[in-house]
């Protein structure tokens, strides 16, 4: 009896190890980049809304089988920058999936010895836009003083609020101030400019970024109202970079089952098309639309509407994209 015990308990940790390592293996491979980046470039390292998807709580179809089978290419909408010839890297946005898309920042970056980029640039304080700080702090990595570029109002909420506070008193992160318009240069390749943009700004000030490499400028403005509340002509700000990434959370009023679009404080991808429909081939083929809802049907390439967005001459944001900067 006992000795059947005992094979039964050996081929349990045996059975256990074996999936444990092949587990690992997959994660690891899965984490591996095709290249590392050899001139300064964007890396989109995710273009899912706040909320992410799997969504807490969907039961709708987008999400169903996500819970049980998670996308590796589903995460939060997050840009790295890398600059090569001057050994920097850096992030936009620090979302609820931080951890991979650090990694995977610093897998790409073949100089790369720290595992932290050289800074991060947040937007504003929605949850899929900060709330990633906390990876860096004393319960997780305990970083060593992350750069961390914010607006006036972004640094005074980290700094007066727990846990955020904790993160500066602790010194994992170190706050860089920002102004509006105001450029700072990062490397002798890449300037960054915020400027901001109406959207709920109930703890922070709301941001997009101009961010300029060698050769190319990209506009990045993952939310914000309608076109028409901003101060600025969208369509002269697209004219004056080479790629805009912009907010796309919702395709139409049909993915909110009709609920009245014009009373939603985003710009629709119907309303953003038809607002740059008169714009030239080169001029709608800078866009990339970004930051979308769980439920937006542009997440699936062989939908209608994704086909449509592409015949139109605009593109669809998709993980693991890198563009030259
Ligand atoms: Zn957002
Ligand atoms: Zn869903
Ligand atoms: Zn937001």
């Amino acid at each position: 009896m006992m000795k059947r015990l005992y094979i039964v308990i050996i081929v349990v940790l045996v059975f256990s190890a074996c999936t444990q390592s092949s587990l690992q293996k997959k994660e690891i491979e899965e984490q591996k980049p095709l290249n590392t980046i050899t001139q300064t470039s964007i890396i989109l390292l995710g273009t899912l809304q706040d909320g992410g998807s799997p969504h807490a709580g969907c039961k709708k179809n987008c999400c169903k089988n996500l819970f049980q089978n998670p996308d590796p290419t589903r995460k939060v909408v997050s840009l790295g920058i890398i600059d090569p010839e001057n050994k920097k890297s850096f992030l936009f946005e620090a979302t609820p999936d931080l951890p991979t898309q650090m990694k995977q920042l610093k897998n790409l970056s073949s100089f790369a010895e720290k595992e932290t980029p050289d800074g991060i640039f947040l937007t504003h304080a929605h949850i899929g836009h900060y709330a990633g700080l906390m990876f860096l702090g004393k319960e997780a990595m305990s970083a060593k003083e992350t750069r961390v570029y914010a607006m006036p109002r972004m640094k005074v909420f980290l700094e007066q609020n727990g846990p955020w506070q904790q993160l500066v008193t602790l010194n994992n992160i170190s706050l860089q101030p920002l102004q509006d318009s105001v450029t700072v240069q990062l490397t002798p390749n890449i300037t960054v400019m915020p400027f901001t943009v109406p959207h709920r700004d109930e703890y922070s000030e709301t941001v997009g970024y101009t961010i300029k490499g060698t050769n190319k400028t990209a506009l990045f403005i993952p939310d914000i109202d309608k076109w028409e509340k901003w101060d600025t002509d969208v369509i002269t700000a697209i004219t004056k970079v080479d790629y805009a990434f912009i907010d796309a959370t919702f395709y139409d009023g049909e993915e909110l089952n009709n609920r009245d679009i014009s009373q939603i404080p985003h710009p629709f991808v119907v309303e953003s098309m038809e607002k740059f429909k008169h714009l030239s081939a080169a001029e709608k083929d800078k866009i990339y639309f970004i930051h979308f809802n769980h439920t937006n049907p542009l997440l699936n390439l062989q939908s209608e509407q994704a086909k449509t967005v592409l015949a139109n001459g605009f593109h669809i944001a998709e993980y693991g994209m890198v563009l030259g900067l």
